[in-house]
């Protein structure tokens, strides 16, 4: 099977100024293409550096990728790298640089005598057309190996490798077909998952699966190897069904389908409404719901009750009930879905109260106690939950958890 390094050039990067989204970008897309990487470097704007990073990424791989240093400033040396580690000299091109040129021209800009330099690729390299800027990018062959230079700017970058990389890459004989698929799963943490699985989760089976952890959501990603498309896609599918099958309701979508789209959709083929009343998460819960386009069919409106007042003012929750139990209480979080879900006219309200922290915490109510109330029908559930770790961390878990309670009972009723 073809392997890729990435080379990731810049000091910015190392310094944590700029986030490396480049890899992210074409890690996804070479596996795509069944071309999975097997190591990145990121190094800084320093030719020695990038040369010895372009040889240990030969070593590794068959396909070498990598971004940034191509600007006309003499930080960007990832020309100078490449022709040292082509053993090739730069040479000035004359159509790049009647390319470059007439880049300026048409936006009416002198051009700075450096930017000749982008003009310049080494001896016997391929120039990669640069559509959004200035910059060609590099393709170089050596000892079987593919070399690629691609600009440091994501949009640069992106449209590079999607309109020159990728056709030629697309080209290569393939020895094995990679196929992916990704189930998203709430409500059972990673170690249960974990245990639930068992031997699927060997390291040394194929396909293989990879567990990662998001604000609660755990994702499985499945991926099958094999030496034509068919059996790629048997041995998938086979994975998923048997991970259905131990999983059941725990999956709530597949590939990128996020928790608030599934409630979405669900909510909209039962032709029912939402409405919601928040006290933590002061709209968090809302804005999920509405960042998917199209909620206006099924989301009525919410209410933001951050203070005791406010619940009483607004979703006439009796004072009675908060003194009597305290704001953060299962009573408070069923009578805010309660009257919600009465006030909207709505089918559902989701309710949450709960202390985020760092601060307000007694010592029967702890930080990261949280009570999420569902009202449906004539009736309302309510849920105790402590979670752990931030403030961001408890209000956005507390959001994600409210929509997985109200996609779990939408499916019980179907
Ligand atoms: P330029 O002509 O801008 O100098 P370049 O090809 O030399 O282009 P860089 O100078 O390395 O690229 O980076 C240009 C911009 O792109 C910077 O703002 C940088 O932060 C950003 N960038 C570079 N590499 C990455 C990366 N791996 N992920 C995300 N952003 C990046
Ligand atoms: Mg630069």
């Amino acid at each position: 099977m073809k392997t890729a390094a990435i080379i990731s050039i810049g000091n910015e990067l190392l310094s944590g100024r700029t986030l490396d989204t480049n890899t992210k970008f074409l890690t996804e897309n070479l596996l795509e293409l069944s071309v999975p990487t097997v190591a990145v470097y990121t190094v800084p704007d320093d030719i020695e550096k990038i040369t010895r990073a372009c040889r240990l990424a030969a070593d590794d791989a068959d396909i070498i990728i990598a971004t940034g240093g191509l600007g006309p400033t003499p930080d960007d040396l990832t020309r100078n790298a490449f022709a040292a580690m082509l053993n090739s000299p730069l040479k000035l091109q004359q159509d790049l640089l009647d390319k470059i040129e007439l880049y300026f021209k048409s936006r009416k800009i002198n051009m700075s005598p450096n930017n000749k330099n982008q003009a310049c690729i080494p001896k016997g390299s391929t120039p990669l057309p640069n559509n959004l800027g200035t910059a060609p990018g590099i393709l170089a062959k050596k000892t079987g190996k593919i070399f690629a230079a691609l600009p440091g700017v994501p949009s640069e970058m992106k449209d590079m490798f999607q309109n020159s990389l990728r056709p030629i890459l697309k080209q290569l004989p393939k020895e094995k077909i990679i196929l992916i698929k990704k189930l998203n799963c709430f409500g059972a943490g990673e170690s249960k998952i974990a245990n639930t699985l068992g031997p699927l989760l060997d390291r040394d089976r194929n396909p293989l699966i990879n567990i990662t952890i998001h604000f609660g959501r755990i994702t499985l990603t499945i991926n099958a190897a094999a030496d034509d498309q068919n059996t790629a896609q048997n041995l998938l599918d086979a994975d998923i069904k048997q991970i259905r099958d131990k999983l059941s309701t725990i999956i709530f979508s597949e590939d990128d389908t996020t928790l608030p789209q599934t409630i979405g959709k669900l909510l909209t083929e039962k032709n029912k409404t939402l409405a919601t009343a928040e006290s933590c998460t002061a709209g968090l819960l809302a804005k999920l719901i509405t960042d998917v386009p199209g909620s206006t069919a099924y989301y009525t409106q919410g209410w933001i009750t951050y203070s005791n007042k406010s619940k009483t003012q607004m979703l006439n929750v009796t004072e009675e009930i908060i003194e009597k139990h305290g704001a953060v209480s299962p009573q408070v979080a069923a009578a805010m879905a309660q009257n919600a879900k009465k006030l909207a006219a709505a089918d559902y309200a989701l309710a949450i109260t709960g202390i985020a922290g760092p601060k307000g915490s007694t010592p029967d109510k702890p930080i990261g106690l949280v009570y999420i109330a569902l009202a449906s029908e004539d009736k309302i559930k309510t849920e105790k939950f402590i979670f752990s770790h931030d403030r961001s961390f408890i209000r956005e878990r507390s959001a994600q958890t409210a929509l997985n309670i109200l996609r779990l009972k939408l499916i019980s009723n179907s």
